[in-house]
């Protein structure tokens, strides 16, 4: 089993630089955001408040999170799109403050690479669920480029938003994110930086796969 972690902030570069790695050394890919995601959807459709840990404890059992390839399963249905909208982006954040939420995704994630090469992304995969990973990335980006990106993104998806109100909420979700007293967001020990703004991601990946040769 061999580890590639890679952490940052949202709209860092991560998921599109993690993916392509992935599929350039043959490894899988393991998208623990989309993971969050899942609960947070779920939360979400239970109604339930995020903070409150003892409804969230109880719903986690019934719940089976199944990534597969680039889709995410939920008890079964493909919520791959569900997932992916500015409300869930900041309900996801304030999910995975809770405990017992991280350790329940933790232990899925530690599953996941059982017996597997795997490129983990999200926050806490140098830091917390792979400590010992050879192989270890932060990824940053100016909240700027990262908001471009991200409107960019959910222009894609149909998706209209004001760059404005996306700066915004990327700068709660750093703020909620590195501000936690639970797996904060900061750089593991001994992972290499990379500063992506203003770089292709061709010149990302290649500074990535240089630092992995030394
Ligand atoms: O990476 P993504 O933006 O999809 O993650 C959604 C949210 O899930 C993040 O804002 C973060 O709060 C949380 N997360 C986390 N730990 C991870 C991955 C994601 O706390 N390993």
């Amino acid at each position: 089993m061999t580890v590639i972690a890679i952490d940052g902030p949202a709209g860092s570069g991560k998921s599109t630089i993690a993916r392509l790695l992935a599929e350039r050394l043959d490894f899988q890919y393991l998208d623990t955001g989309a993971m969050y995601r899942a609960v947070a959807l779920a939360v979400h459709r239970k109604n339930l408040d995020p903070n409150d840990e003892e409804s969230v404890r109880k719903l986690l059992p019934t719940l089976s999170i199944d990534l597969r390839g680039d889709r995410t399963f939920l008890n079964a249905e493909d919520v791959s799109h569900l997932i992916r909208t500015p409300e869930i982006d900041l309900l996801a954040s304030t999910v995975s403050k809770l405990p017992c939420v991280r350790e329940f995704l933790t232990k899925l994630q530690r599953d996941f690479a059982e017996g597997r090469d795997i490129v983990a992304e999200g926050r806490d995969m140098g830091t917390v669920v792979f400590p010992e990973a050879p192989y270890k990335f932060f990824l940053t980006a100016s909240p700027e480029e990262r908001a471009r990106r991200r409107k960019k993104q959910l222009e894609t998806q149909g998706e209209k938003v004001l760059y404005e109100t996306i700066l915004y909420q990327i700068k709660s979700r750093d703020k909620q994110d590195s501000g936690r007293s639970i797996a904060p967001l900061k750089v593991a020990k001994n992972a290499v930086v990379v500063d992506t703004t203003g770089k292709t991601i061709e010149e990302v990946l290649t500074e990535i796969i240089r630092s992995m040769d030394r």
